[in-house]
């Protein structure tokens, strides 16, 4: 029977009464293939039709449902060109009701004078009467009802396939698998967390009698989902703090506060507390498993300085891992006057290094006299071994996968980890991605900063903006103009950064100095670029999103934003953050090309905030969480049922229960356990492992 359904599910959706090859292109568009795909596709809402009224009892603006006898022929009036409208009178005892419906010449000959229908319709005041708009009706009989006198689902269309369409497919689906759905879930775990059976979930998150129904078939749905991804964010995490006895590193506070006083400002508030977080975790026993997270520009680079100093003075290394060669390089700069200052060694390891210089420093790693490297993905190379190292840094973690992390941290025994990101994750899904860290907020930016003014433009403004940036340079600043992708074949249209430099170093900004800053680039070339662009030789910086992470250039003030319609929210934000840097108030101009509904509202949360978690949070209710970290970044399965939002306090049950059931069954080996560990693997894994090194 198991494997039977496995396979059922497996099928193409043309297996399913009422799908023949046209509709099944329709429902390949919402990205449904098999049968698991369609019953999956969940309603994301639901019109209560069940309760049935009087037409006395209608009111205006609401939609309802009621019974009534057709009393008259449906008129036909045309009222201009493509507009004809279709009216019936409709009576029960207690009144009458005009129903109206919109170029659907067919009414006319599918309702019979006299005949019981059940209406439901959104109800207007007409002229004389009420009116009911647009209909769903279905002739009166003893028999179940279909679109109305029930609740029905809502769910995500496209053209030519109607809400009736799929619900009617869906029915069909469910007949096909009914009763028969294996429930991954162990007992234990349903009877303590009360989760419903997966067949009654099913049935009734698609087909429900009654809101209870709903509630407890979405409740187990959103659980499985919660859990599932939880197990697999759990079980490949191969670094667990869990009772492992790690470094106590030494308690030298007088030590830390003489190098504190030597970095030449004071630290904010909240550096100071996360920096006491991070100091208790290091001087315990426990191995430290730390997310810092905090906003672009609210000082992290300086809190891992602290981190590393302080592993150096009690005898150890410590390593530092970011996405870019760009970023290494620039902590390596200004870590190096910091660290040096104190005797501490500092040294850069990254791709583009010579053999040569490469094999000395691995050297110099592996003797300890290199007491911190900072460094790329190069630093989890086989050959890359270290002396005694005790803490280890990863910046900007979101490009970095848990494979990768862990990696690195076997280089030395239980060493402290310490992750940092600049990506402002709610709390919510910090806890999903970060389940076993704790987690440690910068919440404040260093005093003096100006926010950042930003517009939302459109091509019209083009004239004026070139304007606006030709004046901010001759005043001595810097811009940088961000486009989409580089030669990315689905994105033609997109302005690509290469046509882009080309035609701004011709025509617009032709009597300045433009530089191009592109991912496929060779990395020399691009060290080379942004040096130039560092060190105020290049005006204007046409780059892909490579300068999105961490670079620190004080002059620019200038951020523009081709196709701003193209990035996620959390990536404007970031690419925002490369600016407002210095003393000089800075811009970030976005031009949108779509007209797009959404478009328009994410520009406008641009506008209106500078706070990154806001951003974060108003992205996330705009758009899915997959969406948030943009395709490329984020290591997340999309969620089908689960709102990260809404369901916190599942998500919670759903963690707690997670670790309950790794505590018992460190490697889901029982039997109970088997179906789950499948289904991890099936849904999770290969996603999780996948996540990019950029
Ligand atoms: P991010 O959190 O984005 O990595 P950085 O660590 O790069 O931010 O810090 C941004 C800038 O702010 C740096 O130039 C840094 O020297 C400066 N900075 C950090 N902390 C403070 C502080 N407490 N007071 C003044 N400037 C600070
Ligand atoms: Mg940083």
């Amino acid at each position: 029977m198991n494997g039977d359904m496995k396979e059922i599910l497996k099928k193409s959706i043309k297996n399913v009464k009422g799908v023949g090859d046209a509709r099944a292109k329709l429902f390949h568009k919402l990205g449904i293939f098999s049968i698991e795909d369609l019953i999956t596709h969940f309603p994301y809402d639901y019109e209560d039709r069940s309760n049935i009224k009087k037409i006395c009892q209608l009111t205006e603006g609401e939609s309802c449902t009621f019974e009534g006898i057709i009393m008259s022929k449906v008129t036909e009036r045309k009222i201009r060109q493509g507009l004809t409208l279709y009216q019936a009178y409709i009576k029960d005892d207690t009144g009458t009701i005009i129903a109206t419906w919109y170029n659907q010449p067919y009414i006319k000959k599918v309702l019979t004078v006299g005949e019981s229908y059940i209406f439901y319709g959104k109800i207007v005041r007409g002229y004389k009467t009420l009116e009911v708009q647009n209909p769903v009706y279905e002739k009166a009989c003893k028999e179940e009802h279909k679109n109305t006198m029930k609740i029905v689902p809502v769910y995500h269309a496209t053209a030519n396939l109607t809400q009736n369409t799929i619900r009617t497919v869906m029915q069909n689906a469910l007949e096909l698998v009914d009763g028969n759905l294996e429930d991954v879930l162990p007992l234990w775990v349903r009877k303590k967390y009360c989760l419903c059976d997966i067949n009654y979930a099913f049935s009734n998150i698609h087909f429900p009698r009654n809101d209870g129904d709903i509630k407890n078939a979405r409740y187990r749905l959103v659980f499985e989902e919660l859990f599932l991804l939880q197990l697999g964010l759990l079980s490949v995490k191969t670094v667990l703090s869990d009772g492992k006895e790690g470094i106590a590193f030494a308690p030298n506070r007088k030590e830390m506060v003489d190098f504190i006083n030597s970095i030449g400002f004071t630290l904010t508030n909240a550096q100071k507390r996360v920096w006491e977080e991070i100091e208790k975790d290091m001087e315990s026993n426990r191995v430290m498993n730390r997310l810092v997270q905090g906003d672009v520009g609210s000082g992290k680079t300086i809190v891992a300085a602290l981190a590393l100093a302080k592993a150096v003075k009690s005898g150890y290394q410590g390593a530092m891992m970011v996405p870019t060669e760009i970023l290494a390089k620039q902590h390596y700069e200004s870590l190096k006057d910091i660290m040096g200052k104190h005797g501490i060694n500092v040294a850069l390891l990254v791709g583009s290094q010579t053999k040569k210089q490469r094999s000395e420093i691995l050297s110099k790693i592996e003797s300890g006299e290199v007491n911190i490297v900072i460094g790329t993905h190069a630093l989890i190379e086989e050959k890359v071994k270290f002396s005694k190292l005790g803490l280890v840094i990863t910046d900007e973690q979101h490009r970095f996968g848990v494979r990768q992390r862990a990696m690195l941290s076997n280089k030395g025994i239980n060493p402290d980890i310490l992750v940092m990101t600049a990506t402002p994750i709610p709390r919510t899904l910090a806890l999903i991605l970060y389940g076993d860290l704790d987690i440690s907020i910068i919440d404040e930016l260093p005093p003096g900063r100006k926010p950042v003014k930003t517009y939302a433009v459109d091509n019209s403004m083009r004239q004026r903006i070139n304007n606006f940036i030709k004046k901010q340079i001759l005043e001595g600043r810097q811009a940088y103009i961000i486009c989409p992708l580089v030669d990315e074949s689905d994105e033609i249209e997109a302005k690509s950064a290469l046509k882009t430099a080309e035609k701004i170093a011709k025509e617009d900004f032709k009597d300045f100095r433009v530089g191009l800053l592109h991912g496929k680039m060779p990395a020399g070339e691009k060290e080379e670029v942004m040096q130039k662009f560092l060190k105020g030789e290049i005006d204007i910086l046409v780059s892909t999103t490579v300068v999105e992470v961490g670079v620190n250039v004080p002059n620019a003030t200038l951020m523009v934003v081709e196709n701003a319609e193209r990035f996620g929210l959390a990536q404007l934000h970031q690419l925002r953050g490369r600016v407002g840097r210095g003393p000089h108030q800075s811009y970030c101009i976005l031009y949108n090309e779509s007209k797009s509904q959404i478009a328009k509202e994410r520009m406008k949360v641009m506008q209106e905030t500078t706070d990154g978690f806001v951003i974060s949070e108003k992205d996330l209710l705009i758009r899915g969480p997959g969406e948030f970290f943009g395709t490329r970044q984020h290591g997340l399965p999309d969620l089908k049922i689960a709102n990260l939002y809404r369901d916190m306090e599942i998500l919670k049950k759903a963690q707690e229960a997670a670790q309950e059931i790794l505590k018992r069954d460190r490697n889901l080996f029982m039997e109970e356990n088997l179906k789950l560990k499948e289904k991890i693997a099936e849904k999770f894994i290969e996603k999780i492992h996948d996540v990019s090194l950029n």
